[in-house]
């Protein structure tokens, strides 16, 4: 193992760098850092503090006309609270929004034909 030093660069440069160069050959240059890792804030209950827990729903959309089946949600083991998880919410919202947009069009069109 030969000790070195790292050259100055860019970030782009520096990631090509390390993949043809053995971090354990710099690691005289290397400070240690305090890392923290566990479940993110907003995946704890906020009544309780518990972690939330992960269960599959599904759920109604446009007033029943639609369901979307096996969702993420996360719940509170001590039962205080339920949400979509983040990535089921942003699907239901944009389902709920293209339906909310083909109903109204749909609407708007039988309105018409029925005004004809
Ligand atoms: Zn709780």
């Amino acid at each position: 193992m030969t000790m070195t030093s790292v050259p100055k660069m860019t970030r782009a440069k520096e990631a090509k760098f390390w993949e043809t160069h053995d971090a354990t050959d710099y690691l005289d240059e290397m400070e240690p850092v305090t890392m923290t890792v566990g479940p993110r804030p907003q995946n704890r209950c906020s009544v309780c503090g518990r972690v939330l827990l992960s269960r599959y729903v599904d759920i109604n959309l446009a007033g029943g006309r639609a369901q979307l089946r096996q969702l993420r949600q996360l719940y509170c083991p001590a039962g205080h609270a339920s949400c979509l998880a983040p990535e089921a919410q942003r699907l239901a919202d944009a389902v709920e929004a293209v339906l909310r947009l083909t109903l109204v069009s749909v609407g708007a069109e039988q309105r018409a034909q029925v005004a004809a």
